[in-house]
Order: C-alpha cells, then structure tokens, then sequence
C-alpha cells in the first residue's frame, strides 16, 4: 500500500510518501541550526518548530512524489518513543487528516521505524535477521522475528552510543551534534593513538555480558584524557576522535556478532544515527565477512531521523490489516516488544 508518514518524535520535521519498500518522496527538516546555540535539543523549541512547518513539508511531499490524495492507502505517524510535545504535533497532524480524508491511522514505533529502514535499500530483505540499533537514545540488538514481533537481546546500561559521541563532542568544545563531527575528525586520525576501554558489562555470575554494553566509562575515560593532555597542548583532537571511535565501533561489532553467531542469524541490518558512522561500517563489514555474515547498512539519509522509513513499517503493518484507532495517545517510552499494542486487527 501506499501511506504518506509523519515524523516529529525529536528534532526532525519529517514527512514522505511510501509505497510499500520504495520512497515516492521524502522530506526532512533539520531543527539542528536551532538547536546547536543551546548544545542539544530544547524540547518547547522543537515543538514548535514542528508545528510552524508540519503543513509546508507535507504540501512538499505530495509536490515531489507528483500524487495526490487519491494514491494515499493510509496516514502513518511515530506516536512513541520521543519528546511527548514533539510527537504529539505529527500525531494530531496525522489523526486530523485521516479523518478528513477518511483514511486508515496507523501509528509507528519510532524504532521500528529505524529497523525498516534497512528494507528501503533492500527490498528483498525478510526476517528473522538480527538488527543493531544505535541512536541519540539507543543501543539495542534486536532479534527482527516478524513485523511487530521483536524480542530485545542486548542494551546499553547507560549512554546510548549515539548519546556517547554527542558528550564527547562536546567535551572536546566541538559544537553539536557530535556523531558526524567526531566521524569526520577521525578519520584523520591515528585510531591506535590511545587506549580507551570498551565498554564492557559485568554480569554477577562472573566475566561479562555478551550483548549489553556501557558507554559511561569510555566518556569518562576521554575526560581523563583531556584533562591530562590540556597541559600540553595542543590537544590531539583528530587522535582521540579516532581512538574513541575505533572504540565504540569494536564494542558494537564484537556484541554484534557474537549475538547473530549465538541465536544462528546470518544477516545483521544496522539502524540509526549511528549506523552512518564510517568507523562502525569499516569494523563490522569486515568482521562479518570473516564470519560469513551479511550485514546490511541503510543509505546515509535514512541512518538519521526520517519519515520514509516510518511510512515503510507501516505499509507492513497496513498489509496485514494493522490499523490504530483515533484515540492512540504519544509515549515518551515504549518497549519495541509492546509494539502490537499500538493496533486493532481490522475485520
Ligand atoms: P532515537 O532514535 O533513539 O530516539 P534519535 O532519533 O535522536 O534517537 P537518530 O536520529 O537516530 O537518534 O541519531 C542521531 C544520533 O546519531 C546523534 O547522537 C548523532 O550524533 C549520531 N550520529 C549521526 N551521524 C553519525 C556518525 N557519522 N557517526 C556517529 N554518530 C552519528
Ligand atoms: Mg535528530
Ligand atoms: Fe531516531
């Protein structure tokens, strides 16, 4: 089916056309420029940003993918996780327009959203597959068993990966957000400059977590850094940048695949902001080629926050008869295992 999507759960107005795997087009508003005086995202602010240029960007949508309304099958919205004032702009959006043009509403799991994603650059993608979801707000690997059907095998204790390069950045007084900013530094840089730990998870039962990880003490330890090398400068930023990336990228990839190894997965998709991240790419393309593993990676322009890969998840959804009801409220906080909650089996 064809469904035109809303996303607004941060600091992206987002809007597309999708036509169940392919993108008729999509939009993408960056509150970054807004944002970046105040060092990360002002919740009032992005609302009503949201709100100032929610009905330009969906006029635009149509405009680009040449359809008009008649093409529409159903109106798709993130209504969870996310800022509660943020999504609740795409979410009345959504709702009003569905009932005007008496169009099926179908609510979205923002992070279903970032596992989709990886089927609008491979169409021919099927579950079960292993993703690895890493985000401003995220560090999961999750076992993909059908649409709506996950089970969360690893997560972070702590700092989201995503989360990780932001503080970094800004530790090192590089602007925001810091994930492309670290990206592009490092790879000037010498990544074996220094030291930094992994991120490992203790577990009681003795040795460490196989799937969970803990960014805290990597931020930590770059501080330490910092303050030690401050007293010879200049600061080696493109070194640290390297050396804190190689770090992030081999915890990620050494959970990956040990996880996609253990529950006997031979394809793992990668999903989020960070899935753009070239060190992340380098480490993981190679280890799964060394274990006989695919791994998948979206384009660039759908790693971030978009609104194709919302509209992707819920054509599945559509498909199967997945439908919400008007009264779907916004979550700041959603299990992706409760994600069946958001529909009604349509008759
Ligand atoms: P969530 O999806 O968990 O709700 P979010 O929507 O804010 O969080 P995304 O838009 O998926 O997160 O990703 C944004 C994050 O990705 C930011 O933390 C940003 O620094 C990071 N990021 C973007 N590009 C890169 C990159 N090239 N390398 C590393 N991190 C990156
Ligand atoms: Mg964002
Ligand atoms: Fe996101």
């Amino acid at each position: 089916s064809t469904v035109l999507s809303i996303e607004t759960s941060c600091d992206e107005t987002a809007v597309a056309i999708v036509k169940n795997r392919q993108v008729c087009s999509s939009i993408v508003n960056s509150q970054v420029a807004i944002h970046e005086q105040y060092g990360g995202v002002v919740p009032e602010v992005a609302s009503r940003q949201h709100l100032e240029i929610i009905n330009q960007a969906i006029a635009l949508a149509f405009t680009q993918a040449n359809l008009t309304w008649q093409a529409i099958d159903g109106i798709a919205v993130t209504c969870a996780p996310g800022l509660v004032g943020a999504l609740l702009v795409g979410v009345t959006a959504a709702k009003t327009l569905a009932i005007v043009q008496q169009k099926p509403f179908i609510g979205v799991h923002h992070l279903e959203g970032h596992i989709y994603a990886n089927y609008l650059s491979e169409p021919s993608l099927d579950p079960p597959f292993l993703s690895l979801l890493v985000s401003g707000g995220h560090t999961s690997l999750i076992y993909v068993k059908d649409c709506g059907v996950y089970e969360t095998l690893g997560e972070t204790r702590d700092d989201a990966a995503g989360e990780a390069f932001d503080k970094v950045a800004r530790l090192l007084k590089l602007g925001y957000p810091g994930g492309p900013i670290i990206d592009k530094l490092a790879q000037k840089g010498n990544a074996r400059a220094f030291l930094l730990p992994e991120g490992n998870v203790s577990q009681p039962s003795g040795g460490y977590h196989p799937y969970d990880s803990s960014f805290s003490g990597l931020k930590t330890a770059v501080l330490r850094l910092v303050q030690q090398l401050e007293n010879t400068p200049p600061l080696p930023v493109e070194n640290i940048a390297a050396s804190f990336q190689e770090s992030v990228a081999r915890s990620l990839t050494k959970r990956a695949i040990a996880c996609a190894r253990d529950y006997g997965l031979n394809t793992i998709t990668v999903g989020g902001g960070v899935a753009a991240n070239s060190g992340l790419r380098h480490h993981l393309t190679t280890a799964a080629t060394a274990n006989n593993l695919r791994v998948l990676f979206p384009p660039l322009k759908f790693c971030t926050d978009n609104a194709a890969m919302i509209g992707c998840a819920a054509a599945d959804h559509l498909d199967r008869g997945h439908t919400s009801p008007l009264t779907l409220g916004v979550q700041s906080r959603l299990p992706l295992t409760h994600v069946m909650q958001l529909y009604q089996k349509r008759d």
